[in-house]
């Protein structure tokens, strides 16, 4: 029986969604299909689906069955029309911008956008002659002053690396589309799970699925969503000409892992909550961001917009660097890791993770003190983490 998705909720479409055209031989998972060609006897038939008239695959570099289910997937759970993916997270910002944008446009993004993502607006489009402005971000007025004068890109990334600063998508989607932009939305940190922003008027969303996707920090993988089938064919042709394919094997591993998605995002984020209030209550530690204390500036804005709050939160210590040189280690249920979105707790200062591409003065810019430590926490049980925490704290 055909499974419809139209009435099921996340955790249901995490687990069943995007899987059932490709399973075979009565498997109830989705096969590694690692074949680089799909072969045909009839010519008719192979030319059919070479020119996109006939379903099926031709080579791998543009598409195969088990990336293809990952693709489904995410697409149900974006309540999207179209989705295609990509090697990492990187290759879809990148090929999603390359896709749309030539010398003599303009881009209006936030400062805080993930580091790599900063990279590509600082030093690459615009040696492009691509005019890229960067607001301070949260600064709605800024943005919306800067978009009026024209753009063909909005770029924005909510909750931000690592400060988890929040924008307003419908405020912003508004006035993208009152200039005509596409209005791209980076939604790594929220997952579908807490936040769609097409359903709050953007084109298109893009996810490294590296992170909370995968979950298990064991494959990387990137991926595109949009309102618009015919937006996303567009990026779909850049990336199958230009070769940023996701690997069958990722996919698989990705598959899999989305089934918890639901179930590891709930946790993670009550996990961050006892986090952020205890890290709060103690002395050593000057500033905890995360959207879910009343305490953030735009709290107001992640409650509307947002289902949840999610797993990242980050804080800066008193003795900045120092502190951090000591208490990081002492963690032990803890990576010391540049990755996020893993069922395991990871730590790292951001001047050696998101932002480790930026000078000590483009962070303090970025308003990132070098004794920031961001955390993605896992789904480990909440007071061993702040056992832990407590404990790694002790002598300081
Ligand atoms: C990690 C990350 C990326 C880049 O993804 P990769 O898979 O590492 O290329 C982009 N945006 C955000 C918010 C990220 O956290």
């Amino acid at each position: 029986m055909t499974k419809n998705f139209e009435n099921a909720s996340m955790g249901t479409k995490s687990v069943w969604a995007g899987e059932e055209e490709y399973l075979v031989h009565g498997a109830t998972q989705v096969p590694v299909i690692p074949s680089v060609a799909f072969g045909y006897d009839d010519m008719d038939e192979w030319y059919d689906v070479a020119i996109g008239r006939k379903k099926g695959h031709i080579y791998g570099r543009n598409t195969n069955p088990t990336v293809q289910a990952f693709e489904d997937k995410v697409k149900l759970l974006e309540g999207a029309e179209a989705a295609t993916s990509f090697s990492t997270g990187m290759a879809a910002i990148s090929n999603t911008l390359y896709t749309f944008l030539t010398p003599g446009d303009r881009i209006v993004s936030i400062k805080d956008t993930y580091g790599g993502t900063n990279k590509i607006f600082t030093e690459f489009l615009p040696r492009q002659q691509v005019e890229v402005v960067l607001c301070a971000t949260g600064d709605h007025e800024a943005i919306e002053r800067e978009v009026a004068k024209g753009c063909k890109i909005l770029y924005l990334e909510t909750p931000t690396n690592p400060t988890v600063k929040i924008t307003d998508i419908a405020r912003m989607a508004k006035a993208g589309k009152a200039v005509d932009a596409l209005v791209i939305v980076d939604n790594t940190f929220a997952t579908p799970v807490n936040q769609n922003p097409l359903a709050l008027g953007a084109d298109l969303v893009i996810h490294s699925a590296t992170k909370f996707l995968g979950g298990h920090a064991d494959a990387l993988g990137g991926v595109v969503v949009g309102k618009e089938k015919e937006l996303v064919e567009q990026i779909y042709h850049y990336r199958e000409i230009n070769g940023a394919t996701m690997d069958p094997w990722a996919a698989y591993l990705l598959l899999r892992g989305m089934k918890t998605l639901q179930l590891r995002m709930k946790k993670a984020e009550e996990n961050a909550h006892a986090l952020a209030a205890y890290l709060q209550s103690i002395d050593i530690v000057d500033d905890v961001f995360y959207p879910g204390l009343e305490t953030h500036p735009n709290h107001h804005i992640a409650k509307e917009q947002m289902k949840g709050f999610g797993a990242m939160l980050s804080f800066s210590v008193k003795g900045g660097v120092d502190t951090v040189r000591v208490v990081l280690p002492k963690l032990q249920f803890a990576n010391r890791a540049a990755n996020l979105g893993a069922v395991e707790t990871t730590v790292g200062p951001a001047r050696t993770t998101s932002h480790v591409e930026c000078t000590p003065e483009e962070r303090a810019a970025m308003g990132i003190p070098e004794g920031l430590i961001r955390v993605s926490c896992g789904i480990e049980d909440s007071e061993d983490i702040i056992a832990d925490f407590k404990q790694a704290f002790e002598d300081e």
